[in-house]
């Protein structure tokens, strides 16, 4: 275990890596050494703002590091990525990790061999809307996404899937433990050349069944999650960062606090029971933050990554799954 800073550095200091670049500024043991981005001039613009150093060249700044964050758009990961692992940093990539799963392997043997970290930028996994749920002992059957975005030419380097759909995705790995068995999915291209619409449909070999929507040719922003099971029903709205609970629960004493659905209690499985509501208590915090002090911790060998590159890779792969089908459907 380390005490000591850790040396590190941005790539691409565009829309993102901007706040990464203001989040190492600021996070306990990360000793922000500079910034490059191929635009030169934004380098020197945010290298400004917070202090720190615009290089000129790739290598001069990560020869001076030790870790860095590669938030440039997504076609440009693997190379970067490669580069940066070869001068024995550690690598905390924007998702998607790459964008053929061919590369994304390709990374994680090499970090393994150089023993280095790669995290992935699955932020949503730090979403404190979803961790008010680590409480709860989930096992959902059936699990219903919808992420809608306005469109903006952000990110439209990849179809949706990899875009907007591939948070969702990681999200449903996490939360059901097992293998996906069937994929069904469909799509449209609306604005763009590729797919602007996904819908897909997943089954988990444990029976859990996902569907999952992303667009991002919507007039307003939408993050919900709505998980179901055996006498529970949840509702995550991962925007604003709220989470309620539906539950079927036996009557107690103890429950008198609990606020009811239903004023009337109703014989189930033999029992009286009520359904109880509560809205848990969401403490905001920044999941940008948290996910970078996760990746000076995980360095430091404090923590242990949240999201690793092979999630990443995982991710990656069932959304180039979703993407084929559609793509085979489309044609
Ligand atoms: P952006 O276009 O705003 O910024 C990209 C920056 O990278 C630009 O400043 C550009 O000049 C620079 N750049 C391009 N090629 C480069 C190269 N070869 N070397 C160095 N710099 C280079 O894009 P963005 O919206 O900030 O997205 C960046 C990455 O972050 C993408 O992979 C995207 O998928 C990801 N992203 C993740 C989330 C999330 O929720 N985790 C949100 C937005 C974007």
């Amino acid at each position: 275990m380390r005490n000591d800073s850790i040396k590190v550095g941005v790539i691409g200091v565009g829309h993102l890596g901007q706040h990464h670049v203001k989040h190492y500024a600021s996070i306990p043991n990360a000793e922000l050494i500079g910034v490059f981005d191929e635009d030169y001039e934004r380098a020197k613009t945010i290298a400004n703002s917070y202090g720190t150093i615009a290089f000129k060249d790739i290598d001069s700044l990560i020869m001076k590091t030790e870790a860095v964050s590669i938030v440039t758009p997504t076609k440009h990961h693997a190379k970067i990525s490669e580069q940066c692992l070869l001068k024995n940093n550690h690598i905390f990539i924007e998702k998607p990790i790459t964008k053929t799963l061919e590369e994304a392997d390709r990374l994680l043997l090499l970090a393994e061999k150089k023993h280095r970290l790669i995290q992935v930028g699955h932020i949503e996994r730090l979403n404190p809307a979803l961790i008010a749920l680590n409480s709860f002992d989930l096992n959902p059957k059936f699990i219903e996404i919808q992420r809608l975005a306005p469109y903006t030419t952000r990110g439209t380097d990849v179809p949706v899937v990899l875009d907007l759909m591939i948070h969702d995705i990681d999200i449903l790995l996490a939360l059901v433990a097992f293998p996906v068995k069937e994929i069904n999915a469909t799509g449209l291209s609306i604005l763009t050349n590729s797919v602007d619409i996904a819908h897909a449909r997943i089954n988990f070999s444990n029976g859990t069944v996902a569907s999952v929507l992303s667009s991002r040719i919507a007039k307003d922003r939408q993050r919900k999650i709505k998980l179901f099971q055996k006498d529970l029903y949840a509702t995550i709205d991962l925007l604003i960062g709220s989470t309620e609970i539906y539950k079927v629960e036996k009557i107690s004493e103890k429950d008198k606090s609990i606020e009811t659905l239903m004023t009337t209690p109703f014989n189930y499985e033999g029992e009286k029971k009520i359904i109880s509501y509560e809205k848990l208590n969401v403490i905001p915090k920044d999941a940008l933050w948290m996910e970078l002090e996760n990746f000076i911790k995980s360095i430091q060998g404090k923590e242990t990554p949240i999201v690793t590159g092979k999630d990443g890779r995982d991710a990656l792969k069932v959304a180039l799954e979703i993407q084929d089908i559609i793509i085979k459907d489309i044609n």
